[in-house]
């Protein structure tokens, strides 16, 4: 019996883990939407239905750059209902600096990355971590912002240590390292983890009791923490990478080429330090 519990726990840990890197987990109605819309709107307008994104050729192209929905200060709808952001703005400077052209289809963060290995875009830019094993498949850029995964709980909340998560419920995005994080920790420490699908949506889980904390880029929950959102962070920072802007492997040369040629010339001429100014106070 104790094998059996022993086997199947490491078999749920393996799914869950699985369940982490895949874009299968319910889909919140936020998400179906702002996909919807997105595919409505941007997309639909420069993708040609009959070829995919990876077909054309370089200079007659418009590439399709996928991002997420709600990842301030890097990519977020302002009041106008604009998406704005770090992210944003690096990828139009990038673009104007190496004078290629783009569409920005906001789809969410998991289904950014399927979308990318399905073809049906060209890059995704959505302050994603680059890890040795996503580098196997994906090729990224030059790195462009330092980040790393903390755990956020309510603000007025007694937990203090992972310790304290035991027999507890957490809240996790789905396909982010904030989630391969909680989940390489929860049976050590006896939680379990529910996912999500967008940044929003976790915390509105740990807000509303669902979830007594969240993994999540601390530079991401920091930011919301400091306009307002009611979780405080923990000191402790895990799984520190650095964001990049990725394309499937060998897909995209010129274009990773491209963004890393803009990415010196804007870092040079202190465009790049202008854009992290306008979102991070200093
Ligand atoms: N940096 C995290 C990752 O790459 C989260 C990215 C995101 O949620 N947009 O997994």
């Amino acid at each position: 019996m104790k094998k059996f519990m022993a086997l199947s726990l490491a078999a749920m840990t393996a799914l869950a883990l699985a369940g982490c890197g895949s874009g299968t987990s319910a889909t919140t109605a936020a998400a179906t939407e702002a996909a919807t819309e997105a595919k409505d709107t941007t997309a639909a307008d420069t993708a040609a239905a009959d070829t995919t994104a990876a077909e054309k050729t370089a200079s007659d192209k418009t590439y399709i750059i996928n991002t997420d929905t709600t990842f301030a200060p890097f990519e977020f709808e302002n009041e106008k209902g604009d998406l704005v952001g770090i992210d944003m703005d690096i990828l139009k400077a990038v673009a104007e600096d190496q004078g290629f052209s783009y569409e920005v289809v906001p789809v969410g963060f998991s289904a950014a990355t399927t979308a990318l290995e399905a073809g049906e875009c060209d890059g995704v830019i959505a302050g994603m971590s680059i890890t040795d094993q996503r580098k196997e498949k994906y090729d990224f850029s030059d790195p462009y912002f330092d980040s790393g995964v903390g755990m956020a709980v309510l603000a007025d909340s007694d937990i203090d240590s992972y310790e304290k998560l035991n027999g507890q419920n957490v809240a996790a995005k789905i396909g982010t390292e904030g989630c391969k994080f909680a989940e390489s920790i929860a049976y050590k420490y006896g939680f379990t983890v529910t996912q999500y699908e967008d940044s929003a949506t976790m915390y509105q889980a740990v807000l509303a009791g669902e979830a007594v904390a969240c993994f999540e880029d601390y530079p991401v929950v920091g930011y919301e923490i400091s306009r307002g959102l009611g979780l405080k962070l923990l000191p402790t920072i895990e799984a520190g990478n650095s964001y990049g802007f990725a394309t499937m492997k060998g897909e995209n040369p010129e274009l990773v080429e491209m963004f890393n040629k803009g990415l010196a010339n804007i870092k040079a001429n202190g465009k790049y330090q202008e854009i992290l100014d306008t979102y991070i106070a200093k």
